[in-house]
């Protein structure tokens, strides 16, 4: 008799694990529509994904590619730039393969990696809501002006700000800017162009004010 409870209790265990388990899959296939996710961050990319309902049938492809000086970049395709309006464009995001970087991105704590997708998934939400002729000439500003650059990169931390994301915005900005494995040239940029942890904590407090 003991025996038998002992058996029913681990069936309804394994049964209920097996449910958790399923239900967890099939909410994350919902946010996998139109995503081509990297292989080694998947986990992530979903999870910071889950931040960003305005993305969900958004397509998104994540691709390894050698950058000269970013972690990562995120650009619609140059096909969908042009002849597509901006509700269906797709969007490319390139992650840094070595040797361009000195540390491998494997090796980057979980919430830093969080913390540049919650950046990158940001500039999606921002070019979603611009024209193409817009974008076309923030792309050629970007690289040649250097006060709309960092203009630029701090509007897409704001907006990771507003979805809630700060918290791993500063642990990515404390890392790429001093404790990583990358040049100084990088770092120093890092902490150039990007909202400061202090920065961050103050827009925080403002946001969940305002809620
Ligand atoms: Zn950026």
């Amino acid at each position: 008799m003991h025996n038998a409870n002992l058996l029913k209790t681990i069936f309804f265990a394994l049964l209920f694990n097996f449910y958790c388990g399923l239900a967890q899959t099939l909410e994350d296939e919902k946010w996998t529509y139109n995503k081509i996710l990297p292989f080694s961050f998947e986990e992530e990319a979903i999870e910071v994904l889950k931040y960003y309902p305005e993305l969900k049938a958004t397509y998104i492809r994540f691709q390894y590619k050698r950058l000269p000086d970013a972690i990562m970049q995120v650009q619609p395709t140059w096909w969908s730039l042009i002849f597509k309006k901006k509700e269906n464009r797709k969007y490319k995001i390139f992650i840094n393969i070595l040797p361009s970087i000195d540390a491998p991105l494997e090796s980057f704590p979980k919430n830093v990696i969080k913390g540049i997708f919650a950046h990158e998934y940001a500039h999606i939400v921002y070019y979603q809501q611009n024209s193409n002729i817009r974008l076309i000439l923030d792309f050629i500003r970007y690289p040649i002006n250097c006060p709309f650059k960092k203009e630029f990169e701090r509007n897409a931390d704001i907006i990771a700000i507003q979805h809630g994301l700060g918290v791993y915005l500063k642990e990515a900005w404390q890392y790429t800017g001093f404790d990583a494995n990358l040049s100084d040239v990088m770092k120093a940029k890092k902490r150039f162009y990007y909202l400061s942890p202090l920065e961050i904590q103050k827009l925080m407090s403002q946001y969940s004010k305002k809620q």
